[in-house]
């Protein structure tokens, strides 16, 4: 069958939850894709924030071979070496001390936020609390991941969610202050907001929030799913504001295409929270997913991708601000290190559809915004290439 005819037979056979640009990517190489008619593109989307370190990377490739020859799944009522490999390397990257792994960002999410409930509900047997997230989120598309997503065109039409969630404005510490009571039990935010517009927290609204969860004994939990995992040129983003979280979720670049989530705490949360037969799952943190993440963490530290995506992520960051500098209809530019993005005062779909018409692929944050987050590895040339393209399509 042709490409166009596999968008067609796609159109009949999946549910209609995305409007999906017209292209099937066959394969990748590097930070190229290629559809199936072998067309060329630049990929500045990663699969949204995932392939981290590009596609079909050998070592990577291999390991997960190898794992598929040894055992796939097993269950976690047994131990299997990759789940032990993989939580060692991320309570290091991290610094947080215990690991639960998910099949998704979602999914952590509903961890953490059962997480903080049973924490408080140790403290005061109480069944009430509460959770103040941030106007603007994104947490993922289940109902409890959903009920903290601060955009109500998300939420509308599943209501009730799970009840109990407040919402404060990101980096407006006072509009967190004036929700706080004796119910709440966790601060939930995106150190860098992703879906919502690219917006990283202040240095001032990160530590105020630290300094009040520690005044009240609440859970600060950061969702590092999009921004970690070197996207910001730190490990955790959190780690450049030099503050330690209570729980984070992490996801998408994980696994770097193979679905694994975790959420992670500290010790004293660890021992104050979740306990046997509070939470579980079939396939997270199974052998194959885990075999992908530990490989993950081997290649972050066995390579120079923080440093290129702090100079990199620079450089990108230059030419983005001349762009902003330039156009009249570019009315922002935020972000850090592979996370950046320009607003229009316009949607931008029509931008992107002519991006991928011209070999690169490009997607938005919201309507308005074009968001920026390719694999860590792409360099200084990519960057040119990729601004090249852009710049013919403004
Ligand atoms: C993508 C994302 C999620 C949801 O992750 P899924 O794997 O799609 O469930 C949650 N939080 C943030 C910040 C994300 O970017």
């Amino acid at each position: 069958m042709t490409q166009k005819e596999y968008i067609d037979e796609a159109e009949k056979a999946l549910l209609h939850t995305y409007n999906r640009y017209q292209v099937v990517f066959d394969h990748g190489d590097g930070v190229k894709l290629y559809d199936m008619d072998g067309k060329e593109y630049l990929d500045f989307v990663a699969g949204i924030s995932v392939f981290a370190f590009g596609y079909n990377n050998k070592e990577y490739n291999d390991a997960l071979k190898a794992q598929i020859d040894k055992i796939i799944h097993t269950s976690n009522y047994y131990y299997n070496v990759p789940a032990v490999e993989a939580a060692k390397k991320l309570k290091e990257a991290s610094g947080l001390d215990r690991v639960f792994f998910t099949n998704s960002g979602a999914e952590a999410i509903e961890g953490a936020i059962k997480t903080a409930r049973k924490y408080a509900y140790l403290k005061d047997g109480k069944t009430d609390h509460e959770i103040i997230a941030m106007e603007h989120s994104f947490h993922g598309r289940t109902m409890g991941a959903l009920s903290v997503t601060g955009n109500p065109k998300y939420r509308e039409a599943f209501e009730p969610g799970i009840g109990n969630i407040k919402f404060a404005r990101m980096n407006d510490l006072e509009s967190v202050k004036a929700l706080i009571n004796e119910k709440t039990c966790a601060i939930l935010f995106e150190t860098v907001q992703g879906e919502g517009g690219i917006y990283p927290a202040t240095d001032e609204f990160i530590k105020g929030v630290r300094k009040l969860c520690d005044e009240h004994d609440i859970l600060m939990i950061l969702d590092e799913i999009q921004c970690g995992m070197g996207r910001t040129g730190y490990m955790f983003a959190y780690q450049k504001y030099g503050v330690k979280p209570d729980v984070i979720t992490t996801a998408k670049a994980l696994g770097c295409g193979v679905p694994i989530g975790a959420f992670a705490m500290t010790e004293k949360v660890g021992q104050n929270s979740l306990k046997a037969g509070d939470h579980g799952t079939t396939y997270g943190g199974n052998p194959l997913a885990c075999a992908a993440a530990s490989k993950v963490f081997d290649m972050f530290k066995s390579t120079e991708i923080l440093k290129n995506v702090k100079e990199t992520g620079d450089y990108l960051y230059e030419k983005l601000e001349m762009l902003y500098n330039k156009k009249n209809d570019i009315v922002a530019h935020r972000g850090i290190g592979f996370i950046q993005g320009l607003e229009f005062d316009h949607p931008v779909a029509d931008i992107i559809n002519k991006a991928l018409e011209k070999g690169l692929v490009l997607i938005n944050a919201g309507t308005n915004i074009i968001r920026f987050v390719p694999p860590l590895i792409v360099s200084k040339a990519d960057v040119d290439a990729m601004f090249d393209i852009l710049t013919e399509c403004l």
